[in-house]
């Protein structure tokens, strides 16, 4: 039952003497009991070097919402390396992505492309502030939104001075301390910490930028509050800021039309990534035209060598293509085999005395083991009584019965999960609840 992982190690011990922790995403050093490699994915399936094979539900982190090597997609790349792999110019395809984006999503009415959602975020952020001349971004404890100076702060809480105002702690060391003067960080779903945000930065706010679901942040996957995205666009229009979408997680996740289109509340500006391009690396942030096209009225600069990068865009609009055919029909199957799962969680929770906790949005399920008997709201209620030795072990013991979610418990669903890999993977996460129960 406990899989080898021989070859991992060893690639991992020579991997440590030039890449820092052997990996190039910080985040994927906290894997258990190690940063694995990979040698193959296929629809639901990944294989490890090892050959262990699980049913995946990191999936990449969210991008392969239609599986691993989607046949189409893969053609439509490889079409492009063949016929010309990089202009530094424009494509038609571009234009067809734009537009179809701008069918979708319906605050899109323009659309820049770049490569990953901490650019958008970035091109958003700048925007916003080019439009309205002023600096502070407004932002929300434990919401992620990449890991640019300018907005990584808030990340691991929000500080509370004597005196009762806050102020926000910065992501990472070497941060500039300046950034901070233009960071004005609040918990999520407390209208009242907002609404005193901007009386007390009175014309100085640019932008309120948001997680329409709280996805980040400890074991997350919270809610907004009824009508709590609503009172964001309120604020933001009494007081002439922007509202920043980062649509990163929820962008044709969630919905076909994202958050926008599922909460009915329009952003002035949304970033997006992940379920965009289904695997290829592409991001893009759209929004309103007048504020868009500040990007060529004004000197607003957005730029970059790879921007729209032509295999990466053909990949991206057979990607989306597929995932709007037919009414959404392969969003509607994603969302009805992640309530598939999260029924089944929900069921063994009842059947264990852990303190599992199942929470989903459509297309994304969050386990947490977690005592404390208050709502989770925010990023503090989320913080609290979290069980992390237990989550480290959960992760290891569906890891070694072959399912792979994330280290945080977030497991992604795409199209290529069948009934049947859903049903092994709770029959997984029961075993692996009866080896935790008895350690
Ligand atoms: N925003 C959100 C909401 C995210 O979840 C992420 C990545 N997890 C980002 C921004 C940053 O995206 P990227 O990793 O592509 O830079």
């Amino acid at each position: 039952m406990i899989n080898s992982y021989t070859l991992s190690k060893a690639l991992l011990g020579r991997a440590r003497a030039v890449i820092p922790g052997g990996v190039s995403s910080g985040n994927r050093a906290n894997w258990t009991p190690f940063p694995l490699y990979y040698a193959r994915g296929d629809g639901s399936r990944v294989w490890d070097v090892d050959g262990n094979d699980y049913i995946d539900y990191v999936l990449g982190r969210g991008p392969l919402i239609l599986g691993h090597g989607e046949p189409e997609v893969i053609d439509a790349v490889c079409r492009q390396l063949r016929s010309g792999q990089f202009f530094a110019g424009q494509t038609e395809a571009e234009i067809e992505l734009a537009e179809l984006i701008c069918t979708l999503v319906s605050n899109a009415e323009m659309v820049r492309f770049c490569n990953s959602g901490s650019e958008a975020v970035h091109a958003c952020i700048r925007l916003a502030r080019s439009a309205t001349g002023r600096e502070k971004v407004l932002r929300f404890a434990g919401h992620y939104h990449g890991w640019y100076d300018g907005i990584a702060w808030g990340f691991s809480g929000v500080d509370v001075h004597p005196d009762g105002a806050s102020f926000p702690l910065p992501m990472s060391l070497g941060q500039p301390s300046s950034d901070a003067s233009n960071i004005v960080a609040v918990e999520w779903n407390d209208s009242e910490a907002v609404a005193n945000a901007f009386r007390t930065y009175r014309g100085e706010i640019a932008a309120v930028i948001t997680e329409p679901i709280m996805f980040n942040g400890f074991w997350s996957n919270i809610q907004p509050f009824e009508g709590f995205l609503r009172f964001l666009r309120e604020q933001c229009d009494a007081n002439g800021a922007l509202l920043v979408f980062d649509e990163v997680q929820t962008g044709f996740r969630i919905s076909l039309g994202g958050a926008v289109e599922h909460f009915g509340v329009a952003a002035d500006l949304s970033a997006f990534a992940k379920a965009l391009s289904g695997g290829v690396c592409l991001a893009a942030f759209a929004g309103r035209k007048e504020v868009m096209k500040r990007l060529i009225e004004t000197n607003t600069v957005h730029t970059g060598t790879y921007n729209a990068y032509p295999p990466a865009v053909v990949g991206a609009l057979r990607h989306l293509t597929l995932l709007a055919a037919s009414s959404g029909a392969k969003l509607q199957r994603i969302h009805h085999q992640t309530a598939l799962l999260e029924r089944g969680l929900r069921d063994l929770v009842r059947q264990t005395e852990l303190p599992l906790l199942v929470r989903a949005s459509p297309g994304a399920v969050t386990t947490a083991f977690r005592a404390a008997p208050t709502q989770v709201i925010n990023h503090r209620s989320a913080a609290e009584g979290l069980d992390f030795s237990l989550q480290r072990a959960w992760h290891l013991a569906m890891q070694d019965r072959g399912v792979r979610i994330t280290p945080e418990g977030l497991w992604y669903v795409s199209a290529a999960h069948s009934a049947t890999d859903i049903a092994v993977t709770l029959d997984a996460a029961r075993d692996a609840l009866q080896s935790l129960s008895s350690r």
